[in-house]
């Protein structure tokens, strides 16, 4: 049994990996490396209840600094790994230390997607992934009242709750038709629509953003159709892009991220991947999927774990994830991608109802607004068909 595991990335998956090899009765070395100084947290809550300062800091902790400490795991926290030599199986950090490894998961999560706007370098334009991008922005909150998120996607939105039960003037700026349109139906988009417009959430969809503007400071978003919002800060919501310049340099196999087997082997032996960073091929789903949730990360942690122990499992999830914008609950199983038919089932107008999205006679997915029950039973008659759902 080879003796030093090493961990890159003190994140969801990261640490759910490491806990699961000592569960598992791995006494060998652990080593998790992580770029930010902070101690493994969950991200969910930075968009939520953290940036409303309705949590502390210790409560998005996914392990307490002792318990690590305890479990033997040793931690290059505030440390960047720059190099990974397949070869010599070492890994270089930031500062010159050289790590050598048996085995190794890449567990480097995403970044946020930036975009290259004109003025985008002004104080007070930001993006949002990780505690230290939350209390910035919430230090900036204090002064703050007009605030411009640009991207109607799940951060957006959940920034865009947060910040108008905050009390500030809100605007976001959506180039598609719609919010969350790569995510859901016309229908719940819809309804989250009317949530916001209700909040006093002042929505621009189909509209562009042609630059930022400001004087020493941000001051407003220009948009493609010649007006403006004002803005004191400026969040860039568009997305996130997989961490995989590590990977890209020791010569694995990439697409939209690390591709990596039901087991979570890359193509170079001895090292594995989990999380935000990998891709794979769903069998349930007939294609190349990457997901970016904790359930994911978490799952796949698990089985990447499994898999450096000599014990491969096949890993093919039921996805699923939330969102919570104001009192509303939305929970997603499944990917909808391709469904050629939706069901409405509950009421619509009493904000508890589930879209069902099906291929044929197949269900790929379920939306369910303020329905758990709906998304568990969801998640169990998903797993229930046969794979190969083939959108
Ligand atoms: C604001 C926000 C809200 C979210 N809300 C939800 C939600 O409601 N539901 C849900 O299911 N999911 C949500 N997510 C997504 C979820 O948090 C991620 O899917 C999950 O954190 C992925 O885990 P991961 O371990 O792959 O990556 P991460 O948790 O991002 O961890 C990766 C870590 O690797 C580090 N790293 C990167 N490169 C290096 C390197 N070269 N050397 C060392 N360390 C490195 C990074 O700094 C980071 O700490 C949210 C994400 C964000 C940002």
């Amino acid at each position: 049994m080879p003796s030093s595991f090493v961990i890159i990335g003190a994140g969801q998956a990261g640490i759910k990996a490491a806990e699961t090899l000592r569960a598992k009765g791995f006494d060998g070395t652990i080593t998790l490396i992580g770029a930010e100084h902070w101690h493994p947290y969950q991200r969910p809550p930075l968009s939520k209840a953290y940036l409303k300062g309705e949590m502390s800091e210790d409560r998005l902790l996914l392990k307490a600094p002792d318990w690590i400490k305890g479990a033997g795991i040793d931690t290059h926290l505030g440390k960047r790994a720059t190099r990974l030599d397949p070869a010599t199986r070492t890994i270089t950090l930031d500062d010159g230390t050289e790590v050598p490894y048996d085995k190794v998961l890449i567990a480097t999560g995403t970044h946020a997607r930036w975009l290259h706007l004109d003025s985008a370098d002004l104080p007070g334009v930001e993006t949002l992934r990780g505690i230290d991008d939350t209390r910035r922005i919430g230090a900036r909150l204090k002064q703050a009242h007009n605030v411009a998120i640009i991207g109607g996607g799940f951060i957006g939105m959940e920034v865009a709750s947060a910040v108008r039960t905050m009390g500030k003037t809100v605007s976001v700026v959506e180039a598609q038709e719609r919010i969350l349109a790569r995510v859901v139906a016309p229908e719940v988009s819809a309804y989250l629509e009317t949530l916001h417009s209700e909040h006093g959430v002042n929505l621009r969809t189909a509209v562009g953003v042609d630059a930022i503007v400001g004087n020493g400071h941000v001051q407003s978003v220009e948009l493609s159709d010649g007006s403006a919002v004002d803005a004191d800060i400026v969040l860039i919501a568009a997305g996130a892009e997989p961490t995989i310049d590590l990977a890209f340099h020791a010569g694995l196999d990439l697409a939209r991220g690390i591709i990596v087997d039901n087991a979570c082997r890359t193509s170079v032996p001895h090292i594995y991947a989990a999380g935000d960073c990998t891709v794979f091929h769903s069998a349930r789903y007939g294609r190349l999927i990457g997901l970016e949730s904790v359930q994911n990360a978490c799952d796949q942690a698990k089985a990447a774990a499994a898999s450096m122990l000599g014990e491969p499992v096949a890993y093919d999830p039921v996805p699923w994830f939330w969102s919570d914008q104001y009192d509303t609950k939305l929970q997603i199983a499944g990917l909808s991608a391709g469904y050629d038919r939706i069901e409405t089932v509950g009421s619509i107008p009493e904000g508890r109802f589930s879209i069902r999205y099906y291929a044929g006679g197949t269900l790929l997915a379920v939306d369910s607004i303020n329905d758990p029950r709906a998304h568990m039973m969801a998640r169990r008659e998903i797993a229930a068909q046969p794979p190969a759902l083939a959108a």
